[in-house]
């Protein structure tokens, strides 16, 4: 495995296992341990010993060259004491004091073993409504969040990894207003993610300039009418302030549900790439683009050959994962969901000599995803025919479909934003730009690094324009554009997350979207002098080309950020 020094220091942080809090394996020992307790699923399938062997070896080769890694709860707890696999969750907060504090209690339990939950806040009584048991009057959704942002800090201070949330409100609940100022606040609802869910009529009457009605969620009645561009404004009002709350587009989500006889989707996991039905749980992996280009061009065989890998190890994660809850393994075993995307596609468009924003970058995001969204299903329909197909099939679209092919997972594909894995890897994470080309990182003596993209080391040196002061002049904002010293066209290739329009940002989002079962999870960026009608413009665009979400950023707009490029370690 070859591993950079940061990698490491994750690892021995967060992944290896420990004892009395002393490192006792290495990094291949983990693979290893991954690999071997992933592949005995192949038990149920009625393998031999030899045969899961050479399961287990594909498993850890793919894992070992860094073409492949599963989701990071995989990583660290497959085959140890916990053996939660999965990164993403969405749990149910139904109307009662029961279904509230369950929740709170199913989250905690989850956040304990590496997983994100979600929730939909939208079945809540609103503020002010009456309790009839008491006599008293609720307290909205708004306060039991609060509960549910403390417990996520109480329960951190023991588990593995940070504990993400997502909290979704429809627009329509009557206490949005409230839910979209809520962040504005920055030091509440730290560990949380907002996002309002957006419905069709919603737009609808935004485009009209109509009226839209807030409705009771328990009773059906509208409680009031409000102007949908006065809600729309002050949504992109606080989103150019700070980046939240982002947006979901419930009726775009729930046209790709694969079980709508089954339920609804009314939440995402935490970074809103996993859609995901009330209790329904799903692990990811990500392939490392980066690893597949030779002489300049894309080696599908080799992509082909470790989405086959992939695609069987996570169909296995399901058979070997322990849930947290009956509910949540119920549901997960029914509908067997995989998230498989991509990392380090950046990466791979500067190795094909590719600008990020141009034509064919788009184009090749569409050829690479749709060519691994048919391998996973090929992979997976490889998978049905030897162990059947995911229980729900009968209630699903595809036995809908006319001609349907039998499928082993009722969804595939999944961008996540590989936060850990691309560091892992090091890799561009996700299907992100690069974020800068040199940055200085402050190690932990208070000493300065100066940090460069290899490539784009490697090539300045090839080229003869490579020295010391001018990475370090680069390292001030972490962009090559406008240096006279930087060759046109290898200022094209190095752009990064701040030199591409919000634009460019959306349409590349959009198309990895068209070929992805599941969501993508990128952040729309926006130089900090952006307006609110920028933001606008993302978010209809993002509606208008299918996303299923849009997140924004606009850069120096959190507190505390003072150099976007700086980095500390
Ligand atoms: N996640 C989480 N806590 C974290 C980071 C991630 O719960 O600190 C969950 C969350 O559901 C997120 C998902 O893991 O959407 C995938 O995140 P990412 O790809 O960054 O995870 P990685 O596998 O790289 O650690």
């Amino acid at each position: 495995m070859e591993l950079s020094q940061n990698a490491r220091i994750v690892l021995e942080k967060r992944y290896l296992k420990k004892e009395n809090g002393q490192v006792i394996e290495t990094p291949e020992q983990l693979l290893k341990r991954v690999a071997q307790n992933v592949a005995q699923a192949d038990y149920n399938y009625q393998k031999s010993p030899e045969q899961v062997a050479e399961v287990e070896q594909g498993f850890f080769e793919i894992m070992d060259s860094l073409e492949f890694l599963p989701n990071s709860p995989t990583l660290m707890n497959a085959g140890n004491e916990l053996q939660q696999l999965s990164a993403c969750f969405v749990l149910p907060v139904e109307d009662s004091m029961e279904g509230i504090f369950d929740a709170l209690k199913y989250a905690a339990l989850i956040h304990k073993s590496g997983g994100g939950t979600g929730f939909s806040f939208s079945r809540l009584r609103p503020k002010h409504d009456i309790v009839r048991t008491t006599g008293g009057v609720a307290s909205g959704p708004l306060s039991f969040m609060k509960i549910f942002n403390t417990a996520t800090d109480v329960v951190k201070q023991g588990g593995t990894r940070r504990g993400a949330n997502m909290a979704i409100l429809r627009v329509d609940h009557p206490d949005i207003i409230e839910f979209i100022k809520a962040k504005k606040n920055k030091e509440e609802f730290t560990n949380f993610n907002f996002s309002v869910g957006i419905t069709q009529s919603f737009m609808d009457a935004v485009v009209n300039s109509e009226n839209y009605p807030l409705v009771h969620p328990k009773q059906g009645h509208v409680v009031e009418e409000l102007s949908a561009q006065k809600v729309f404004d002050l949504l992109v009002e606080m989103a150019w302030d700070n980046g939240e709350p982002g947006i979901v587009f419930l009726d775009r989500i729930n046209q790709d549900n694969p079980t709508p006889a089954v339920g609804d989707i009314e939440s995402t996991n935490p970074c809103g790439e996993q859609p995901l039905l009330p209790y329904e749980s799903c692990n990811l992996g990500s392939v490392n683009l980066s690893k597949f280009v030779r002489n300049q061009a894309i080696d599908y065989d080799r992509l082909k050959q470790v989405i086959h890998t992939a695609i069987h190890f996570l169909d296995n994660v399901i058979d070997m994962n322990q849930y947290p809850l009956p509910e949540v393994e119920q549901i997960t075993k029914a509908n067997r969901k995989i998230g498989l995307g991509v990392m380090g596609f950046a990466d791979m468009l500067i190795q094909l000599g590719l600008p990020y924003q141009s034509t064919q970058a788009i184009q090749t995001a569409k050829d690479v995803m749709g060519f691994i969204r048919q391998e996973a299903r090929n992979a997976s329909n490889t998978l049905a025919e030897k162990r059947g197909m995911f229980p729900n099939f009968p209630n699903s679209i595809y036995q809908q479909a006319s001609k349907h092919l039998p499928l082993r997972n009722a969804t595939l594909t999944t961008i996540a934003p590989t936060g850990t894995l691309s560091i892992l890897a090091s890799s561009s994470s996700g299907i992100e730009p690069l974020y800068s080309i040199a940055f200085t990182r402050t190690i932990l003596d208070g000493q300065k690094l100066v940090e460069v993209h290899p490539y784009f080391k490697e090539l300045a040196e090839q080229k003869g324009f490579y020295s010391k002061e001018l990475i370090e002049r680069i390292a001030r904002t972490g962009s090559v554009q406008g240096f006279n010293e930087v060759p046109q066209d290898i200022q094209a290739l190095f752009v990064t997350a701040h030199d591409i329009t919000p634009e460019a940002h959306v349409r590349m989002q959009a198309a990895f979207q068209e070929y992805t079962d599941n969501a993508v999870s990128k952040t729309v960026n926006f130089p900090h002098d952006a307006t609110q009608d920028d933001i606008s413009q993302a978010f209809i665009l993002a509606y208008q080309l299918g996303c299923k979400g849009i997140t924004v950023y606009r850069d120096g707009s959190r507190s505390g950020q003072v150099l976007s490029t700086s980095n500390t370690t």
